[in-house]
């Protein structure tokens, strides 16, 4: 009999294959105080071993270039930016020079601190910045102590790599063809390990901690990347069962890759708009144009967040019209800048408070700060004669907070048409539906907006009252809660009778499962991570819009959770034996 432990599935598949054991054991490093003359040849120690990590990652990323897609890129491509940024040196010869340390603490307290900042933000995305910190890190400690990378490539067999931690750094070190599966002891859904385990398709869980220390080394397991959990020592009648549902996946797969070029239209013709959401301009670089129908919502934050002073309008004018130019004629949605409270921004010094995600952010914040909003907004305004180009506001609570917005991009369009300098024609202007009390302002956002954009993350998070980061009361943050769904419900109801377009960009809208039931709901419009995008248009592929109405109404009316995903569950079961049919 197998033993069974549960984990967190972050990218989907099965692997059944024997384990390899690669843990880090905690290093020693020891702190040395220096004398005053040996602090300049310890600041140049630290110099020497950053150009060498530097030019060990840009190595990494000349081997790998063949194999890796856009996430990928864009993973590796953070780390160098965080390697090469000018702030992080001088952090570090500060602390060198201050205490007089050696420069593996001081490289240690740096990115300590760092990872800190980074880790205390809302945004998941976000938050998987301190992975980069931490990997960066590591490669500069492993140039200042001469530690050779160690390769995590098994003799002979395909396997599953167990790891605490599995960083973008140690791509180099794995034979990807035979690597069937990952385990890892740390990480969440959006660290980088799982990003990267996702994109290169292969089934991985996270969150096994000290579980994972009991699976001995060489041990046969079943990873099953779907149902969350690894099978250690499986018996004969477990292998079978998993070996039908491996050809299963294998069908599925070959099936995701022949649509992934078509159209997203239902069996009854009704076409689903899928858009993706995009951080940078790397991310969509390998994306195939005909996976995509635009881009439903670029976080410009991010451009903000890489940096260690606000990009001025020029710097910022280049990246949108890269973007645009880079989205060869698809509308392209741009978010304003969506930090404050708990997403700080380094160079932005804001009061501590004690409810952050209540707090200073979004559009409250860029709008008390005229100057940066004017400055992104111009930025965006100018780019978007280079492309199709959509602005969409983020965190609104109000209509008043709509009409200031719309008054400084009046008075952009103005000061531009006076200057005879150029912008698109057919500006799009709209709001995320983040906050309720604006859900239900629906009539008079029709009069305001060209569109409205439903953040589900967010939404779900005032909905239920539940930090969705406070391990105590996480487990109520539950998308398939039905009276989420009701509330999705009404908005679909009032986008139909105001006709105001309504695009859904949270991470729901790339729920295989949910997907049939968003569209009953009357959803057209759906934006995801770009590597959802082909599994999401297979699933619209097998439906008509008359079955996903009834299974909405049903779902409507169930009373828990547990209820909604054990109905979906058995509805896609039905999908998929009727897909199985012969004739
Ligand atoms: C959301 O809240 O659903 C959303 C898309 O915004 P973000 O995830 O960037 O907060
Ligand atoms: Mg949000």
């Amino acid at each position: 009999m197998s033993r069974e432990y549960k984990a967190v599935p972050v990218a989907p598949g099965i692997a059944i294959a024997r384990v390899l054991q690669r843990r880090l054991a905690g290093e020693y490093i020891p702190l040395l105080h220096l004398e005053d003359a040996e602090v300049p040849g310890e600041i140049t120690r630290f110099q020497k071993a950053r150009e060498q990590a530097v030019s060990s990652l840009e190595g990494l990323m000349e081997t790998l270039a063949a194999k890796m897609q856009g996430e990928e890129v864009g993973i590796l491509k953070a780390n160098l930016a965080l390697l090469q940024d000018p702030g992080f040196g001088k952090d570090v010869e500060e602390e060198i020079q201050k205490n007089k340390i050696n420069s593996e603490v001081a490289v240690q307290r740096i990115v300590s601190k760092y990872e800190e900042v980074f880790n205390s933000m809302d945004n998941p995305t976000l938050r998987q910045r301190a992975e980069d910190v931490r990997d960066m890190g590591n490669q500069i400690l492993a140039s200042l102590l001469e530690r050779t990378q160690e390769s995590l490539i098994a003799p002979g067999e395909d396997y599953i790599l167990a790891v605490d931690e599995f960083l973008p750094s140690q791509l180099g070190h794995i034979d990807t063809a035979r690597v069937k599966g990952i385990l890892m002891g740390e990480g969440g859904k959006y660290s980088h390990g799982s990003i990267l385990a996702r994109s290169l398709g292969i089934p991985c869980l996270v969150g096994l901690k000290g579980n994972l220390g009991k699976i001995d080394p060489g041990t046969l397991a079943i990873l099953d990347g779907d149902g969350g959990k690894v099978l250690v020592d499986p018996g004969e009648d477990e292998i079978e069962e998993y070996r039908v549902k491996l050809e299963e996946i294998r069908e599925a797969q070959t099936r995701v890759f022949e649509v992934r070029l078509t159209s997203s239209v239902t069996t009854d013709g009704i076409k689903i708009k899928l858009e993706a959401n995009a951080e940078s301009l790397q991310e969509f670089e390998g994306l195939e144009s005909g996976v995509y129908d635009g881009i439903g919502l670029f976080r410009t934050e991010f451009a903000f967040m890489e940096r260690l002073q606000f990009p001025s309008e020029e710097e910022q004018f280049q990246l949108y019209k890269d973007v645009l130019e880079r989205a060869q004629g698809k509308r392209v949605t741009f978010r304003t800048l969506d930090v404050g409270g708990d997403k700080p921004l380094p160079y932005l010094r804001t009061p501590p408070e004690h409810n952050p995600v209540l707090g200073w952010r979004g559009i409250r914040l860029t709008l008390r700060w005229p100057d940066l909003f004017f400055t992104q907004m111009r930025a965006l305004v100018r780019a978007s004669a280079f492309g199709k180009t959509s602005i969409l506001l983020p965190m609104v609570t109000n209509l008043q907070e709509v009409e200031t917005a719309k008054g400084i991009l009046q008075v952009i369009l103005k000061d531009l048409n006076e200057q005879g300098i150029p912008h698109g024609e057919n500006l799009g202007f709209g709001v995320m539906i983040e906050i309720p009390s604006l859900a239900m302002m629906m009539d008079h956002l029709k009069k305001m907006v060209d569109f409205v954009s439903i953040g589900t993350n967010d939404l779900a998070q005032y909905l239920f009252a539940v930090d969705r980061d406070n391990p105590r009361v996480s487990d109520l943050y539950d998308p398939f809660h039905p009276g989420f769904l009701r509330f999705l419900a009404d908005i679909a109801k009032s986008g139909r009778k105001w006709q105001l377009p309504t695009t859904i960009c949270g991470e729901i809208s790339s729920e295989s499962s949910l997907v049939p039931v968003l569209i009953g709901l009357g959803f057209r419009r759906l934006s995801m991570s770009p590597v959802f995008l082909p599994r999401i248009k297979l699933v619209i592929r097998s439906l008509d819009s008359g079955s996903c109405q009834r299974l909405a109404r049903r779902i409507l009316n169930l009373k828990t959770a547990e209820e909604v995903r054990a109905t979906l569950k058995k509805s896609m079961e039905g999908r998929s034996r009727a897909r199985r049919k012969p004739g």
